[in-house]
């Protein structure tokens, strides 16, 4: 197998940063709905 090359170039840069930046938005947005989802899920089992 060939190792994985990290290319340095600021293209590969940009877009690895983009990538990290947009895997941090779903992750806000999931904590960001799990309240939401965890008063649904209550309200469907009748406890509101
Ligand atoms: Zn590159």
């Amino acid at each position: 197998m060939e190792p994985v090359e990290k290319c340095k170039c600021p293209e590969c840069e940009k877009r690895q940063r983009e990538h990290e930046e947009s895997e941090e938005l779903n992750f806000a947005v999931l904590i960001a709905l799990m309240p939401i989802m965890a008063i649904t899920l209550f309200s469907n089992m009748g406890l509101f």
